[in-house]
C-alpha cells in the first residue's frame, strides 16, 4: 500500500510530539514533509529561558536534530514558511515551491501580541518568542538596559534571564501585582521581593505611553505618568495569539483559533491541528501540558484510533532560580469559597488553598512548592478533604496524625523545627522555658528572644504555650486588631514604620496575617495606617473603606445620601446657595438642613444623582465637604473682628486658612475645629478636637475635646503669638495624630494613651513641630483633591442605588 502524504505546517513542540507518536507507531504509514518558518527543527521552547540565563545551551535544548529526521525519513524544509493553502487541489504553497497532501496538520503556534504603541516598530523593540529573540537578549552587555512590558510568566522570566547576565532590567507592568494570572496579591508579593533582590525594578500600575528612538533604535520607554525609562532593548511580553492568519485565507473555520473537534480535526475532514493555534471548546492554550495530549489524541486519530482530548486543569511554575511559586487551579473569591492560609515570614513562605465545598479547587504557594503535585493531584482528582482539613495545608507528611485537633500540625513539629526566623529559636528551646516556668508570651521572649524581634511569629509561640501548657495557657490580654492577626493596633503601627511595610500584600505576609487579605475589620484600619505613613508609595484602596468612603457621601436609613459642601470657615455667598438650592429642586431633595458645623446637608439624593448633583456643585466652585470621611470634617469658626465688637483677632479669616490647609487629609477618626475670636467662645471651639480662642496676646489653642457620646473640654496644648503659629501648631498636632493614634480613636482618647505631655513636647520641640509639618504637607500634596470632582468625570457609571444601610453620623 503506497504511503499517504502528510504535511506538517510548523516544526513546534506540540506537532513535534504528534511526529514522535506517529512514528514510533507507524513509521512507514506516511510520507511526511515538515515546514518550519524558524531556519530550524524541533527544540524544547520552554528551556529558552535557561538557555538566556547562562544556565543552558542552544544544543542542549533541541529535541529533534538532523539524524532524529533522517532516521524517520521526514523531509524537512526549515526556513520555509508556508504562504498558502489550495484546499481543493490539497495543495501546500511554501516560499519555495508546493507540496501535495492526502493529510495536513497545522501546527504554527502563536504570534506574540506587540501593543501598537508609538515606537513599536523601531529597531531593538522585540518579543519573547524564539531563538533569533533569546539571541537578541543574550547580546546585551552587562551595564546595559533593558525595559521588559509585561509581569507575566514570559516577561519575568525574560528579566530574571538578563539580569543574570548583568544587564539593568525595569519590567512593567500594567497591574497592581505580577503574575496575576496564576497568582494572588501575597504571592505576587513576595515574588516581586525575590526579583527585587536579584537587582530588577519593578513598576506596577504602569502604563506604557510610547517608545522614543534615536537613528531608528529604541531609547526608551514613555510611561503616561511622564516617566521615562531608557534602554538599549525593549522587549514586549504581553500576550500571545493563535497564529491563524494562513487558516483563515485557507477558509478553514477559526474563532480566537482554529476551531478542532475532540480528535483535532478541523472544519476539513483532510486537515487537522494541534497546539497553540487551536481552539477546543471555547479555550486556547498557552502551556504545553494539554498540547502533549492533544498531540497523542492527534496521532492516534491520523492511525485511525480512538481517542479523545479533555481538557483538565493546569498548573504553573516560574523558571527563575530562587522564586518557586507553584499555582493551581481556580484561586478567586467565591461565594461558598475558603482559603487555608499558612505563612511564614521569616522564610518567606507564603501557602493559601482554595476549598469549596469539600473539595480543594485552588492552590497557590510562594517559597515552598514541594506539595504542588499533591495538591495538584487532589483538585484533579477532586478528593474529598473533609477529614484532613485542619492539616491540609502542612501537606502530606502531616496527614494521618490526630485531624480533630488544630494544634496538633504545631505539636508534630520536630524539637529543632524553626519557630523564630530572626532569633533561630527552635522550637526544642521554646518547650525547654515552659518547661522551666515561662508560662506566658512575655517570659517566653525574655528567657528565648522567641518572638521579641519582628514579632510574627507570636501566633506560633503561642499555640506552643498552649500545646505544651494544656489548661494552665492564659490567652494574652492585649487585644489584637481583629481575628486575622494576633498583634494589636500599636504593634502594627510600629512594625509598618520600622520594618518598613509599604503595601497590604506586604503587611499580610511580613506580619503573618491569618487570612489572605484581612477582613472588614482590619483592611480600613491597615489602609489607613499604610496611606498615612507612606503617602508616596502607597495607593489608597478604596475597597478598604467603609461605604460612606467609598461612595463620598452618607448614606441614609432609607438607603439615599446626604450630599454636604465645603463652605469654608462658615462662609458661604449667593452664589453658593443659588447653585444649592437649584440643585435641590433639579434632584428633588426632600431635606435641606443647616448642619451644627456650619455649612448646608441636602438630604435624600438617590444613588444615582450623586455624580450629577456633585457636577452641578462644582461648577458653582463647590467641593465636597467630607462630611462622611474619617479626616477633616468642618472648622466652625464665629464673626471675629470683622464684625463683633468683642473680637481680638479674625476668627473667621484663621478658620478659612486652617480649613484650606487640612482639607482632603486621612486622619483616624474625623477632625473638627472650632476658632472663636474671643474667650466668649461662640463656635464652641473647646469640644472640638483642636480648639483655637482668640485672645489679645495671641491665640490659646486647646485639644483634645469631644461633643458626642463623650463630652469633653478641651486640654491647653500651647499659647501661641501669630496667626502662622496657630496654623503651625494645628497642622503639626494633626499629623502627630495621624502618625500615631490607633484606627478609629478620635483625639481625646489618643492623647488619654499616649498622655497630654508627651503631646506638648512633641509639639513644642521646633525640630519635630517642622518635621510633622513637612511630612503633612507631602501627604496633602497627594490627598488634597475633591473627590467629587473625580468620580462625577471619571466613575459615574458606578453609582448605582444601594441596599446596604451602614449609619454614621453626618457631621
Ligand atoms: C520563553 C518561553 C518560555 C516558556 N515556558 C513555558 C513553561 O515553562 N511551561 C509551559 O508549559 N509552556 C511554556 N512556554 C509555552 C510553550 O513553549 C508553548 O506552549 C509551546 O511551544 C507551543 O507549541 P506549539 O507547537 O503550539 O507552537 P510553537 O512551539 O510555537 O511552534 C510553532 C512553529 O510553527 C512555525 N510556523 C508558524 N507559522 C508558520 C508557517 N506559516 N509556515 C511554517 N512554519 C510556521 C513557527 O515558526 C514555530 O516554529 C514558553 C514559551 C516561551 C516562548
Ligand atoms: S466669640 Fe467673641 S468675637 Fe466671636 S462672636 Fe463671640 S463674642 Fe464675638
Amino acid at each position: 500500500m503506497s504511503k499517504q502524504k502528510l504535511v506538517v505546517i510548523g516544526a513546534g513542540m506540540a506537532s513535534g510530539r504528534v511526529l514522535e507518536h506517529l512514528t514510533d507507531a507507524a513509521p512507514d504509514a506516511f510520507d511526511i514533509t515538515l515546514f518550519n518558518a524558524e531556519p530550524r527543527g524541533n527544540y524544547n521552547r520552554i528551556m529558552l529561558s535557561p538557555v538566556l540565563s547562562g544556565d543552558q545551551a542552544y544544543t542542549d535544548i533541541v529535541t529533534h536534530d538532523e539524524a532524529w529526521y533522517a532516521d524517520r525519513d521526514i523531509t524537512c524544509r526549515f526556513g520555509e514558511r508556508v504562504l498558502e493553502i489550495d484546499r481543493d487541489a490539497k495543495v501546500v504553497v511554501g516560499e519555495n515551491g508546493h507540496v501535495s497532501y492526502d493529510k495536513l496538520i497545522f501546527g504554527t503556534g502563536s504570534d506574540p501580541f506587540m501593543i501598537p504603541l508609538p515606537g513599536h516598530d523601531l529597531d531593538g523593540v522585540i518579543a519573547y518568542r524564539d531563538l533569533e529573540d533569546t539571541e537578541r537578549m543574550m547580546g546585551l552587555q552587562a551595564g546595559q538596559k533593558c525595559v521588559v512590558i509585561g509581569g507575566g510568566l514570559l516577561g519575568l522570566e525574560a528579566a530574571a534571564g538578563m539580569a543574570a547576565r548583568g544587564v539593568e532590567v525595569t519590567v512593567v507592568h500594567i497591574m497592581g501585582h505580577l503574575m496575576e494570572r496564576q497568582l494572588d496579591e501575597a504571592a505576587g508579593y513576595l515574588l516581586r521581593k525575590s526579583l527585587e533582590d536579584k537587582g530588577i525594578t519593578i513598576c506596577l500600575q504602569a502604563n506604557s505611553k510610547e517608545i522614543t528612538g534615536e537613528n531608528g533604535h529604541v531609547k526608551a520607554l514613555m510611561l503616561d505618568d511622564g516617566t521615562e525609562l531608557p534602554c538599549d532593548l525593549l522587549v514586549m511580553a504581553v500576550g500571545i495569539r493563535p497564529s491563524v492568519a494562513l487558516a483563515k485565507e485557507a477558509g478553514l473555520a477559526v474563532g480566537r483559533g482554529i476551531h478542532v473537534d475532540d480528535q483535532m480535526g478541523t472544519s476539513d475532514a483532510d486537515i487537522c491541528a494541534v497546539g497553540e493555534c487551536v481552539e477546543h471548546d471555547g479555550a486556547i492554550f498557552g502551556l504545553v501540558a494539554p498540547l502533549y495530549d492533544q498531540a497523542k489524541v492527534l496521532a492516534r486519530s491520523l492511525l485511525g484510533q480512538e481517542a479523545r482530548f479533555v481538557q483538565k486543569s493546569l498548573s504553573t511554575k516560574l523558571k527563575v532560580t530562587g522564586c518557586d511559586l507553584f499555582s493551581a487551579g481556580d484561586f478567586a473569591d467565591g461565594e461558598g469559597r475558603e482559603d487555608i492560609v499558612l505563612r511564614d515570614p521569616a522564610r518567606g513562605i507564603y501557602k493559601r488553598l482554595v476549598i469549596e465545598g469539600n473539595k480543594l479547587v485552588g492552590a497557590v504557594m510562594y517559597g515552598d512548592t514541594a506539595d504542588g503535585n499533591w495538591f495538584f493531584q487532589m483538585i484533579k482528582d477532586g478528593t474529598d478533604i473533609d477529614e484532613m482539613r485542619e492539616t491540609l495545608i502542612f501537606g502530606p507528611a502531616y496527614q494521618g496524625g490526630d485531624t480533630s485537633d488544630p494544634l496538633s500540625a504545631v505539636a508534630a513539629l520536630p524539637l529543632d523545627a524553626e519557630i523564630c526566623g530572626c532569633n533561630g529559636v527552635c522550637k526544642g528551646t521554646i518547650v525547654e522555658a515552659i518547661a522551666g516556668g515561662a508560662g506566658d508570651l512575655g517570659a517566653v521572649r525574655a528567657s528565648t528572644k522567641a518572638s521579641a524581634s519582628c514579632g510574627t511569629c507570636t501566633g506560633l509561640v503561642e499555640q506552643l504555650l498552649q500545646v505544651t501548657l494544656g489548661d494552665d495557657f492564659q490567652l494574652p490580654t492585649a487585644q489584637p486588631v481583629c481575628g486575622c492577626t494576633d498583634h494589636t493596633h500599636e504593634d502594627v503601627r510600629r512594625l509598618i514604620k520600622t520594618m518598613p511595610l509599604k503595601s497590604q500584600e506586604a503587611v499580610w505576609q511580613e506580619l503573618g496575617w491569618k487570612t489572605r487579605n484581612g477582613c472588614h475589620v482590619c483592611r480600613p484600619a491597615i489602609n489607613f495606617y499604610l496611606l498615612a505613613d507612606w503617602p508616596l508609595d502607597y495607593q489608597d484602596d478604596p475597597q478598604s473603606r467603609f461605604i460612606n468612603e467609598r461612595k463620598h457621601a452618607n448614606i441614609q436609613k432609607d438607603g439615599t445620601f446626604s450630599v454636604v459642601p465645603r463652605m469654608w470657615g462658615g462662609i458661604t455667598n449667593p452664589s453658593e446657595l443659588r447653585a444649592i438650592a437649584d440643585a435641590a429642586d433639579k434632584y428633588n431633595v426632600p431635606t435641606v438642613k443647616v448642619t451644627g458645623g456650619q455649612r448646608i446637608d441636602l438630604l435624600g439624593v438617590k444613588g444615582e444623582d450623586l455624580p450629577g448633583i456633585w457636577s452641578d456643585l462644582n461648577r458653582a466652585g463647590l467641593v465636597s465637604g467630607h462630611a462622611y470621611s474619617k479626616g477633616l470634617r468642618t472648622v466652625k469658626t464665629c464673626v471675629g473682628t470683622d464684625h463683633c465688637r468683642f473680637g481680638t483677632q479674625d476668627s473667621t479669616g484663621l478658620g478659612i486658612k486652617l480649613e484650606k490647609a487640612l482639607w482632603g487629609s486621612w486622619t483616624p477618626h474625623k477632625v473638627k475645629l472650632g476658632v472663636s475670636g474671643c474667650p466668649r467662645n461662640c463656635a464652641e471651639a473647646t469640644c472640638k478636637d483642636v480648639g483655637i480662642v482668640c485672645v489679645d496676646s495671641g491665640y490659646q489653642v486647646s485639644v483634645g475635646g469631644a461633643a458626642g457620646m463623650d463630652v469633653k473640654e478641651t486640654e491647653k496644648l500651647c499659647d501661641v503669638a501669630s496667626e502662622q503659629e496657630a496654623l503651625d501648631v494645628t497642622i503639626a498636632f494633626v499629623q502627630l495624630y495621624r502618625e500615631n493614634a490607633k484606627y478609629l480613636d478620635r483625639a481625646y482618647k489618643w492623647i488619654a494613651k499616649v498622655g497630654l505631655d508627651w503631646v506638648q513636647d512633641r509639639i513644642a520641640d521646633p525640630a519635630e513641630r517642622a518635621r510633622l509639618i513637612v511630612a503633612f504637607e507631602l501627604s496633602q500634596s497627594i490627598y488634597r483633591k475633591d473627590p467629587w470632582a473625580e468620580h462625577a468625570t471619571h466613575q459615574a457609571e458606578r453609582y448605582q442605588p444601594l441596599a446596604d444601610l451602614t449609619l454614621e453620623a453626618a457631621e
